[in-house]
């Protein structure tokens, strides 16, 4: 069985066939949690969690959603947005309201990501740096008020979250999604309780060969972050909740192991870290 610890169903690149897709995973029986990434997707991710058994959701805050990120066309057909800038929103007392459904399993994606800030400069990106940060820590304080774990979304800035986290007195854990940083990160991460999720990028890029090959498999979650980065050999489609067995089946040749026994160990994984039992 298999378990997609990351993807985004919820958004508009699932419009047109949500339905059928969901039938999919369901007849595989592909386990799947639906991220959210701004209020209207966390919203989103709930109406298929309530839907679906074996769908969750997350209510989160993306670091893109925090400021007024230019969005390119690709990017625009996937969220379905009308304008050229994403709105910034702030996470405010509208989303804690979302908490209450149980099938909301996870604070985020949140966290730090200053690729989002290369067209500022000067003061104005200064100040992204800073409401990219506030609306972290926001998040990682309502995962604490209701004991929930969280999904974080750090790109490079891996010691800046831990030294973030760790300032918030943050302890209840959650996974680093779609990791992309060295051995001394990854083992960083672990010791201090989080998990590290892998994406379809490691079907396609060695860099990712020696990290996965060094922790231990009962760390590892696995993901697709559909409709993005689809793996091999599905690249350059619209990535699925499906495909995430390519992930599994390169960990499996990575880590000399039986494929089965890299289903049925990060299926427990994510079961254990969100606490679904
Ligand atoms: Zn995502």
């Amino acid at each position: 069985m298999l378990f997609d610890s990351h993807t985004h169903l919820n958004l508009a690149a699932f419009d047109e066939d949500r339905e059928q897709v969901l039938k999919r995973i369901l007849k595989e029986k592909v386990s799947v949690i639906n991220i959210g990434t701004c209020f209207e997707t966390s919203k989103k991710a709930i109406a298929i969690a309530n839907q679906y058994e074996n769908c969750w959701a997350t209510v989160g805050l993306h670091p893109s959603h925090t400021i007024p990120l230019k969005i390119d066309k690709n990017e625009l057909a996937l969220i379905n947005s009308k304008s050229e800038f994403l709105n910034p929103e702030t996470f405010n007392n509208e989303f804690e309201t979302l908490l209450e459904n149980p099938k909301v399993i996870a604070i985020g994606e949140c966290g730090l990501d200053y690729t989002y800030l290369n067209d500022f400069s000067g003061a104005d990106k200064e100040k992204y740096k800073k409401i990219e940060e506030n609306e972290f820590r926001k998040q990682i304080q309502v995962a604490k008020k209701h004991k929930l774990v969280l999904c974080l979304h750090v790109r490079d800035l891996y010691n800046e979250a831990l030294d973030i986290l760790e300032d918030e007195h943050y302890e209840n854990g959650g996974v680093f999604h779609f990791f992309t940083g060295n051995i001394s990160e990854a083992k960083k991460i672990i010791e201090k309780g989080f998990y590290l999720g892998f994406s379809g990028v490691i079907t396609y890029s060695q860099n990712l060969n020696n990290v996965i090959e060094k922790i231990p498999l009962e760390k590892i979650l696995i993901e697709t972050d559909a409709p993005y980065v689809a793996p091999v050999p599905y690249r350059g489609q619209r990535n699925e909740p499906l495909y995430v067995k390519e992930v599994a089946k390169k960990i499996a040749q990575i880590k000399k192991l039986p494929l089965e026994e890299i289903e049925e160990v990060t299926f427990k994984n994510a079961v254990k870290v969100f606490k679904l039992q």
